[in-house]
C-alpha cells in the first residue's frame, strides 16, 4: 500500500519529520540518495542559548528547550542511541565590543537566566546542549530501511511527485534542484566548514567559544567549528577554512596535542528574516515545505516536526511567524 506522506530528504528536517509521523501512525516513505553535501552531516549539533558579537537570546529558546529535549531524548531511547547531552559554554570575549556587550547586558538581566559568572575574559552559560546527530542519522537511516519505509535514491521532481501523495515535504536543504515548487521563496546560503579534532582531556561537558567553537564529543574527539561563507552554495570542504580551523583550535587548545580526523563542509539555508519555514504550498495543497533551518536545527526541527504532525493529524495552523505564506503568495 502507498505510504500517505513523501518525505524528500533525511537531513535533520527529514529525520523528525518521519520521527514525528511514525509516534503519530501516519504512514510515510523517506526518500534520500545519501548525506553527502548534507549540512547535517557537517554540523556539530551544539544548542547554544545565546549567541553572536552582540550577544543574542537565540529565538523562542525557553519556549522551545523543553520540547527539544525531550524530542531528542525519546528518538534517542527508540533507536538504543544516547543524542542528547546537557553542556555549559565557556564564552571568552573576542574584543571590547563583546566584553561590553557582556557588562551591559549582565547589568540588566537581559541574559537570564542562562548567562553565569563572569570576569574581564569571559563568561559561563548555562542550558546549552549537545545532539549527537550523526548518530542520529545513521541510526534513524538503518531503522527505517529495514522497515522498508527509506529508499536510498531522489525525488527528481516535487511537483510529479505530489501527484501520488496526501501530501510531499520538501527537506532538501540546500539541494535547491527540487525547489522549482518554491521558487518564491527568497532561500538565502552560507557554507560553512567543520573539523573533528582527535583530542585527549577536554571537559566533556563544556563547550569552547571564542568566534569559532570546539565542542568535545564521545570516544576523544571534538568538532571545532565554523566558517560562514555568505552566497556560497558548494558543499566542498576548502582546504583554506581546514587552515582557519586548525590554527583557532591550536590557540585554544593551549598545548595540548590534537590530531585532525575529519574534514566536513555543508551549506546552511536561511530566509531574510532569520526564522525557519514550515507549511502548505498556498496553491498546490499537496506540497510542502520544512527548511531554512540556519545555524539552529539541532533546535528548531523538533518543533517543526511537531507542527507538522498537529496540522496533519489535527488540522492546527502552523506558528505564524514560520508559515510559508510569509513568502509564497496565493
Ligand atoms: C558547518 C555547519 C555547522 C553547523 N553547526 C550546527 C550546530 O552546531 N547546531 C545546529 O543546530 N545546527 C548547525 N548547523 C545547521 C544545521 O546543520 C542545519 O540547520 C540542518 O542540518 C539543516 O537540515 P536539513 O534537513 O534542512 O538539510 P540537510 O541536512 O542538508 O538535509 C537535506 C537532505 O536532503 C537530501 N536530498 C537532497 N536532494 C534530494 C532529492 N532530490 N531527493 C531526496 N533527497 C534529497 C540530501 O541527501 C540530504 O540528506 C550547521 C551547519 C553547517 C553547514
Amino acid at each position: 500500500m502507498r505510504a500517505e506522506v513523501l518525505i524528500a530528504g533525511q537531513g535533520l528536517a527529514g529525520t523528525l519529520l518521519a520521527w514525528e509521523l511514525e509516534k503519530a501512525g501516519v504512514s510515510f516513505l523517506i526518500r534520500d540518495p545519501g548525506h553527502a553535501g548534507s549540512a547535517t552531516a557537517a554540523a556539530a549539533g551544539i544548542i547554544n542559548p545565546v549567541t553572536g558579537r552582540r550577544l543574542v537570546k537565540a529565538w523562542r529558546f525557553e519556549e522551545l528547550r523543553p520540547l527539544v529535549a525531550e524530542t531528542w531524548r525519546e528518538l534517542g531511547e527508540a533507536l538504543g542511541v544516547r543524542l542528547w547531552r546537557e553542556m555549559r559554554v565557556r564564552r571568552e570575549f573576542a574584543d571590547d565590543v563583546e566584553r561590553e556587550a557582556w557588562a551591559r547586558k549582565a547589568a540588566t538581566g537581559e541574559l537570564a537566566p542562562f548567562a553565569g559568572a563572569g570576569d574581564e575574559h569571559g563568561f559561563w552559560i548555562g542550558g546549552a546542549a549537545r545532539v549527537d546527530l550523526p548518530a542520529a542519522l545513521g541510526a534513524a537511516r538503518r531503522r527505517w530501511k529495514a522497515q522498508g519505509r527509506l529508499r536510498e535514491d531522489a525525488v527528481d521532481d516535487l511537483g510529479a511527485a505530489a501527484g501520488s501523495y496526501r501530501l510531499v515535504v520538501d527537506c532538501t536543504g540546500a539541494a535547491g534542484g527540487v525547489h522549482a515548487a518554491f521558487d518564491g521563496v527568497p532561500w538565502e546560503f552560507s557554507k560553512g566548514d567543520t573539523l573533528e579534532l582527535g583530542v585527549e582531556g577536554l571537559a566533556p561537558d563544556v563547550i569552547l567559544n571564542r568566534r569559532i567553537w570546539i565542542a568535545p564529543a564521545e570516544q576523544e574527539t571534538a568538532f571545532v567549528g565554523a566558517t560562514h561563507e555568505p552566497g556560497v552554495r558548494d558543499a566542498r570542504p576548502d582546504p583554506r577554512s581546514r587552515e582557519l580551523l586548525t590554527a583557532a583550535a591550536r590557540r585554544m587548545l593551549g598545548g595540548r596535542d590534537f590530531t585532525v580526523r575529519a574534514h566536513r563542509a555543508g551549506v546552511r539555508v536561511n530566509l531574510p528574516d532569520k526564522r525557519p519555514v514550515a507549511g502548505l504550498h498556498p496553491t498546490r495543497p499537496r506540497l510542502g515545505v520544512f527548511g531554512a533551518l540556519g545555524a539552529r536545527g539541532a533546535l528548531w526541527a523538533p518543533w517543526l516536526a511537531r507542527q507538522w504532525r498537529e496540522q496533519l493529524t489535527s488540522g492546527l495552523a502552523f506558528d505564524p511567524e514560520v508559515q510559508s505564506g510569509r513568502f509564497l503568495r496565493s
